[in-house]
């Protein structure tokens, strides 16, 4: 959720102080800006004399902030005129920058006096420093930023801190993140042989190994399955276009993580970097009547973005991504019904990964800046009720989030928790009156009148590469059976016991179990131990005991024991907790 003022205050006074601190050790140093982030603020500095801090300098600013906290400074703003605040900055060439800025903006200046160190700001601090809690506040690290953003400028040296409203609320968020490093996806994607990233293909672009791609279908089945029993239709669209299409549907204009056109014939064409105009097109090539409305489509195809390149990670962002996309057309009197129909699919879904922890953000538009946007303001309004409406219906935890709205409509994005209490982005619904309209769509109505439809796109994984990222991570890589690609491994313990071990195999696949026979030449405890990393949730050794009387001795991964259980017995109790999609 959103951060509350009280925390925002105590992070953003922390830049200040931050600052006085560092200014303290060299007072030449240029200050860039020091904003609050989601765990705590950072501030940008330009040293002198190519000083960098050490992580001891880093201890000590955190030494002296402390000092201020319990000194009880207080903050003191002030408005001042353009001129005074040029002035006051005259040494700190980022600062005017700011100040012209703002100037050119006509917005009020206004200045906070900290002890003897003054900051151009826009407020939202503490009164007094002894409102932070001494014990909740930490510097962790340094990283380059250049100024502004851009690559043109100078690059800046930016010190990060955590902070949180109590000592605790800090250690709980520590632990969090060490325990986040032992589950990065990355890490265990190369331990547990899911995917890969190489230099000659290019970064951002995942290549899967059998086991990844195994867990991909997997996933990608269970949804095409939730969809098939709601009445969604697969489609099939192929991966470029021509620009008319974009030209159409205003993305030339309004989006900008497209890949450089190629010519083909004279034509720009373009890499689909979203899926939302094929879909358009596909529905508009037939005529569509009142009756046969909604029409469901879908379509689980990759995308292309550019994302920059000091923004790729993992699985987590990546250049080519692969979106459960669905489309759905609909009368204005079943929109209710429609989204109803995927938030009930939502809940299936995330029940089956283990996920019931979420809430719903509503995106809105940012309603001082019309320009973002494409669609009448009236249009926009009853976008947005309607998915107010809905959700208040549903009982579920909501908040609002303006300015948060895709350029053709206000969407409902739901937050999940994972297991370590972190919250993912992951399912998306959009309601939207604006492409209908520039595809000019239609459907015919009970007096043979074309009628315009509404688009509802909507995403239940968001994508297939973020989402195997998340759940890695989320399960430690200790998935659940249903999602495992490997379910049973079969270690014979010696020779003498591998045809028993490949009947039993072959028993296994035939009941569509996935299973692996390991017979090779390493003793058994290697082999145990091999199964072990490998995170396989069942693993079966036979020997001269199962053989004689046809069982099998399973242990699982939680270190529950099967001993001597007939091999159907084991088929159906394991077929069962596919199905029913158990976690343990
Ligand atoms: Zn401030
Ligand atoms: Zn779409």
């Amino acid at each position: 959720m959103e951060q509350t003022d009280s925390l925002h205050n105590i992070r953003h006074s922390l830049a200040h102080l931050l600052a006085i601190a560092v200014l303290e050790k060299d007072p030449s140093a240029k200050l860039g800006i020091g904003p609050v982030i989601d765990n705590g603020f950072y501030y940008d500095f330009e040293f002198s004399n190519g000083y960098t801090p050490t992580p001891e300098d880093l201890k000590g600013f955190e030494k002296a902030m402390r000092k201020m906290v319990n000194k009880g400074l207080l903050f003191e703003g002030r408005e001042v005129s353009v001129d005074d605040a040029k002035k006051i900055f005259a040494g700190q060439p980022y600062k005017l920058d700011l100040i012209n800025e703002l100037e050119g903006e006509g917005k009020n200046l206004t200045i906070y006096k900290t002890g003897e160190f003054e900051d151009l700001c826009k407020g939202g601090h503490v009164e007094n420093t002894k409102e932070i809690p001494a014990d909740a506040f930490t510097i962790t690290h340094t990283a380059g930023a250049y100024w502004r953003g851009s690559e043109k400028n100078q690059m800046l040296t930016r010190i990060y801190g955590l902070a949180f409203e109590s000592g605790e609320a800090l250690d709980s968020y520590k632990k969090q993140l060490e325990e986040a490093r032992k589950r990065d996806h990355r890490k265990l994607g190369k331990e547990l042989e899911l995917f890969t990233i190489v230099d000659e293909i290019g970064a951002g672009l995942p290549l899967f190994y059998p086991k990844g791609a195994l867990l991909r279908k997997t996933i990608e089945h269970f949804i095409s399955e939730q969809q098939k029993k709601r009445g969604y239709q697969d489609i099939w669209i192929p991966h470029i276009t021509k620009g008319t299409l974009y030209e159409i549907s205003g993305h030339l204009d309004k989006y900008d993580a497209m890949y450089t056109p190629m010519k083909i014939d004279e034509h720009d064409y373009y890499v689909k970097p979203m899926n939302c105009p094929h879909f358009m097109m596909l529905y508009k090539t037939l005529q569509h009547s009142y009756k046969e409305l909604p029409v469901r489509y879908t379509c689980t195809t990759t995308n292309y973005r550019y994302e920059k390149s000091g923004e790729l990670s993992g699985l987590t962002r990546v250049r080519s991504l692969t979106q459960d996309d669905c489309h759905v057309f609909t009368r204005p009197d079943q929109i209710e019904e429609e989204i109803d129909l995927m938030l009930d699919m939502i809940k299936e879904v995330y029940a089956g990964f283990g996920l019931s922890d979420f809430y719903v953000r509503i995106s809105l538009r940012d309603s001082k800046n019309k320009d973002k946007y494409i669609g009448s303001d009236d249009v926009w309004d009853t976008a947005e009720n309607a998915l107010r409406g809905i959700v208040k219906k549903t009982g579920w935890k909501y908040e609002e989030a303006e300015d948060e709205a895709a350029f053709y409509g206000p969407k409902l994005d739901f937050m999940f928790k994972d297991a370590i209490g972190r919250q993912w982005q992951l399912s998306t619904i959009q309601l939207d009156f604006n492409l209908p309209e520039r595809f000019d769509l239609n459907y015919i109505d009970e007096a043979n009148e074309k009628i315009r439809p509404v688009v509802i796109h909507r995403a239940v994984l968001g994508s297939t590469e973020r989402f195997m990222g998340v759940m890695i991570e989320h399960f430690a890589g200790n998935f659940p059976l249903w999602l495992s690609p490997v379910q049973v491994k079969i270690l014979p313990i010696s020779e003498k016991y591998v045809e028993y071990a490949e009947k039993v195999r072959a028993e296994l696949a035939n009941a569509d179990i996935r299973v692996e026979l390991d017979d090779s030449n390493e003793s058994l405890g290697k082999r145990i131990r091999i199964a072990k990393t490998e995170k396989v949730p069942y693993i079966l050794v036979l020997g001269e005991k199962e053989v004689e009387v046809g069982t099998v001795t399973a242990e699982r991964r939680d270190g529950a024991h099967l001993d001597a259980v007939a091999l159907d017995v084991f088929i159906s109790t394991i077929t069962k907790e596919i199905t029913t999609k158990e976690i343990w």
